[in-house]
Order: C-alpha cells, then sequence, then structure tokens
C-alpha cells in the first residue's frame, strides 16, 4: 500500500494517540493501546473485524474493538471510512495530512488519494451557520490491474 506522508514517526504518533485518549478520560487500555500500536503501523483503514483479526493474542472481542474505535473516532485519533458497503472502516487520524481513498469495485484493493477538493464545501457550509463540519469522500473505480483482465 503507498503511504508516504510525511508524518510523525510511529512511536511519536502513538504517544500522542494515548494523550488525547487520557485528555478525554477515555481508559487507556491493552486492546486499545495494541489498536492504536496497529493502526500508527498500517495505513488500513481496517473494519473492527479486521482489527480484532490482527489482535488475536490480544484476548478481547470484538464488540470491545468496535466500542473503541467508535470512541477513538469521536474525539479524533481515528477517521472513520465509509466505502459504501454497510461496513465502516478506520485509520490512524494524522491530522494536517487529510487525505481520501479511491477503491477497486471489483478487487476491493483501496489506495490514497493526496487530495482533498472540499475545503470549500466546507466553507460553505460554515457560511451557512453550520458548525463541527466535517466530510467524508470515498472514489470508487477499477483499478488498472482489474482493467487489464
Ligand atoms: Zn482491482
Ligand atoms: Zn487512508
Ligand atoms: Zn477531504
Amino acid at each position: 500500500m503507498p503511504h508516504d506522508h510525511a508524518h510523525d514517526a510511529p512511536d511519536a504518533a502513538l504517544a500522542k494517540a494515548i494523550e488525547q485518549l487520557r485528555a478525554h478520560d477515555l481508559r487507556v487500555t491493552e486492546p486499545r493501546k495494541a489498536m492504536l500500536a496497529i493502526l500508527v503501523q498500517e495505513h488500513g483503514p481496517f473494519s473492527a473485524e479486521e482489527l480484532h483479526g490482527k489482535l488475536r493474542a490480544k484476548e478481547c472481542d470484538v464488540v470491545t474493538v468496535y466500542r473503541s474505535l467508535q470512541a477513538m473516532e469521536e474525539i479524533g485519533v481515528l477517521r472513520r471510512c465509509d466505502f459504501g458497503d454497510g461496513t465502516y472502516r478506520y485509520e490512524f487520524n494524522h491530522g494536517e495530512h487529510h487525505h481520501h481513498h479511491i477503491i477497486c469495485r471489483t478487487c476491493r484493493s483501496v489506495h490514497t488519494l493526496d487530495l482533498c477538493v472540499a475545503d470549500s464545501l466546507e466553507r460553505l457550509a460554515r457560511q451557512m451557520g453550520y458548525q463541527n463540519v466535517s466530510h467524508t469522500l470515498e472514489v470508487f473505480g477499477t483499478c488498472p490491474r482489474c482493467a487489464a483482465k
């Protein structure tokens, strides 16, 4: 997966995320730490089931993973992605390095699109008096490899 953003080193990003959890009175449990360690290292985005699969040794159930992901998304540590298939996926929120995804409809591969065109939409929404404005945008297509088949 190409992912060459110039963001924090994994250890620093992890430490910052744990700080954010504490600042929001979220418990820093071993499973949460393990989840964050994975999400800092691997781009994902991962569903609760996928992340749970990676955590197997840590003995926590998928509902715990699901709830933790939700809680960490609410405080901005994670970003939630909706690929339109009824499953939410989560990735680490590297703050200023906001990006979108291109998802292949055939093989479901995910690549990053390092561009955001939604700033003007958000500005418009704020001008209309909306607060806490955010957006999600994912792009779908047939990847070159699938197209060549
Ligand atoms: Zn494909
Ligand atoms: Zn991403
Ligand atoms: Zn965007």
